[in-house]
């Protein structure tokens, strides 16, 4: 093996989507991570390639919306009580971003990443016939349920299209000829042509691990716990077992970056922002493309093995363990959506997502350090932006002009 070791601290699909990017530009990556590669909040999202996701969630009514939806004990979003003191620096940053101009200025830079996301998935995978065959682009409906849902989404919608995207009314035949399998109907569907899905988040992750392998980068089972360096170069990161010299650095740690990103210069209010899917054994040919049921904060996707429920929003920290009664919440949408009641041979996931709180990830180069790079907090859109993240982290690295204006990506604009 030649070329500079890149050490990549974190194999979740962000990581593993950069040291693949840096592997083709002739890097050597080792990748640190305790856990297994995409075993982690990679491993369970809801498969989409949100070409849709310009909309952030932080918008000039949220706090108004909040404590219906805080006190609704079958609603998407749930604050465990002990966690609230830890998201008072997040709140804050979330009542700045939900300013009208904010929210327009972060569209922009959220389309940046998503439009093209599907296409730079392609180019990432070019080499990798296998992992392309995982992706397809049918589509993603939003499901309202009632007219007055859908008049509710009309601003977001709004957005969507005054970003480019392409979204079509589909009537009550039309969406049962694309979900025939779908118990709700709903004369209130929108179609978002620009989204696609990959079938398998999981095997994704397997065919960029084993291609990683197969060209020389090496998997360290490992958590990192430290950095070294002499003045603005990084030598070495540091693990429970030992010291790892590196020419480059890259923390992407998703949710569990944040002490790593400190010593790296850069104080964060990265949070958890925990999700959950059911994996139902239903056939995936009832659902001909994914679809999002906004009101009830969850997306259903038509996966290789079956269909799966999968969203809402927990803040309950870290280590937390999955609530009970949020297992029971998808079940209820799920007798919702597809008339089932019977969830023995369901199976149950919860993971978190690395979330900041204008929905932005931070992309680019550490504040104390000219050879450590930072490529977390990508919430609930990691996947959707993985493949972008890890060719801009390469042409950044590489010296290359990235293509896109950079600014809104800054770790420092929490500062
Ligand atoms: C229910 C749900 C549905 C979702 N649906 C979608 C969707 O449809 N589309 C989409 O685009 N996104 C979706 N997401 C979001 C997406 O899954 C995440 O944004 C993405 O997985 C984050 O990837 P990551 O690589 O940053 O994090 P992870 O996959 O969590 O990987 C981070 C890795 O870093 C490792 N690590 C942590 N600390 C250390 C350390 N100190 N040393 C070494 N390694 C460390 C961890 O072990 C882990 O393997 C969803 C998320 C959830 C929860």
């Amino acid at each position: 093996m030649s070329g500079r070791t890149a050490i990549v601290i974190g194999a979740g699909i962000v990581g593993l989507a950069t040291a693949r990017a840096l592997q083709t530009a002739g890097h050597r990556p080792l990748l640190i991570d305790p856990e297994k590669p995409g075993s982690q909040t990679s491993y369970g999202n809801a498969g989409l390639i949100a070409g849709s996701a310009v909309v952030p969630e932080a918008r000039p009514g949220l706090f108004r919306r909040l404590p219906r939806l805080l006190l609704d004990p079958d609603g998407p979003l749930a604050i465990r009580p002990r966690h609230l003191p830890n998201l008072l620096r997040y709140g804050y940053h979330v009542a700045r971003a939900a300013r009208p101009a904010e929210v327009e200025r972060i569209s922009q830079a959220m389309a940046a990443l998503t439009l093209p996301a599907y296409d730079r998935w392609m180019d990432l995978l070019e080499d990798l016939p296998d992992a392309r065959r995982l992706f397809r682009r049918d589509g993603c409906l939003y499901l309202y349920r009632s007219q007055e849902e859908r008049a509710g989404a009309a601003a977001a919608n709004a957005l969507r299209r005054r970003r480019g995207m392409i979204l079509d009314d589909v009537n009550q035949a039309e969406l049962r000829q694309l979900a025939p399998g779908l118990a709700l109907q709903s004369d209130h569907a929108v179609l978002s042509r620009d989204s696609g899905q990959v079938t398998s988040p999981w095997r994704l992750s397997q065919h960029l691990a084993a291609a990683l392998t197969d060209a020389g980068a090496e998997f360290l089972p490992e958590r990192a716990i430290a950095v070294e360096g002499r003045g603005s170069r990084l030598s070495a990161v540091v693990t429970e077992t030992g010291r790892h010299p590196c020419d480059l650095v890259v923390l992407a740690a998703g949710a569990r970056s944040r002490p790593l990103a400190r010593k790296l210069g850069l104080s964060v209010p990265l949070d958890s922002e925990r999700g959950y899917h059911l994996d139902l054994p239903l056939d995936p040919a009832g659902l001909r493309l994914p679809a999002l049921v906004p009101s009830l904060g969850v997306a259903v996707t038509p996966l290789d093995d079956g269909i799966r429920v999968a969203g809402l929003v927990e803040f309950a920290g870290l280590e937390a363990p999955p609530a009970e009664a949020f297992f029971t919440r998808l079940e209820r949408r799920a007798q919702l959506l597809f008339r089932i009641s019977d969830f023995s041979r369901a199976k149950r996931w919860m993971g978190q997502r690395p979330s900041l709180p204008d929905g932005l990830p931070i992309l680019g180069r550490a504040p104390r350090f000219e050879n450590a790079w930072l490529a977390f907090g990508h919430g609930q859109m990691g996947l959707t932006q993985a493949a972008a993240t890890g060719l801009l982290i390469r042409d950044l690295i590489e010296g290359r002009a990235p293509g896109i204006d950079m600014t809104p990506y800054a770790g420092e604009r929490f500062s």
